[in-house]
């Protein structure tokens, strides 16, 4: 059975950085969780940080609050916490949070802190790319279920 890595906010876990979920109400959602298929994960919990805590944002390589503290380092464990689970359970396919500088997969915002995204990833969902893993956004629950085989 193929499982699939999901960030922890999309099944309404209060992991954010506002300590607040993103539950995701889908039936195909509930029924991979029915089917056992999902894996949680929160990066940034796993790479040590609070909740809450300061929110942040990619700056090119690098990630730092909005206080300006650099959380880089802790932003790269959690990815590879999340790359080790994938890896530990044999997960391809994951469904990570967009937007979000660990989990977006299309879309960040852009350092300002000003409200705008551009284009990019998240650092866990580019280090699980970059490892062959199939990341998409919660508004690719069709593609994901594609990629599950389901019509
Ligand atoms: Fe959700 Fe990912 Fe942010 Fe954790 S790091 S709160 S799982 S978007």
């Amino acid at each position: 059975m193929k499982k699939i890595l999901v960030s922890a906010c999309l099944l309404g876990q209060p992991v954010r950085y506002d300590g607040q979920g993103k539950g995701l109400t889908d039936p195909r959602l509930a029924r991979w969780q029915a089917q056992g298929r999902l894996v949680s994960v929160c990066p940034e919990l796993a790479g040590g940080l609070p909740v809450p805590r300061a929110p942040a944002e990619r700056q090119e390589a690098r990630v730092v609050t909005v206080q300006g503290e650099d959380v880089t380092a802790a932003f790269a464990c959690g990815a590879q916490a999340a790359l080790q689970l994938c890896q530990a359970q044999g997960i391809r396919l994951a469904l990570l949070k967009e937007g979000s500088p660990s989990c977006g997969s299309q879309q960040i915002y852009d350092g300002t802190f000003a409200g705008q995204r551009v284009a990019g990833e998240g650092v866990t969902a580019a280090l699980l790319r970059a490892h062959g893993i199939q990341v998409y956004a919660e508004t690719q629950l069709a593609e994901l279920a594609l990629a599950l085989g389901e019509s």
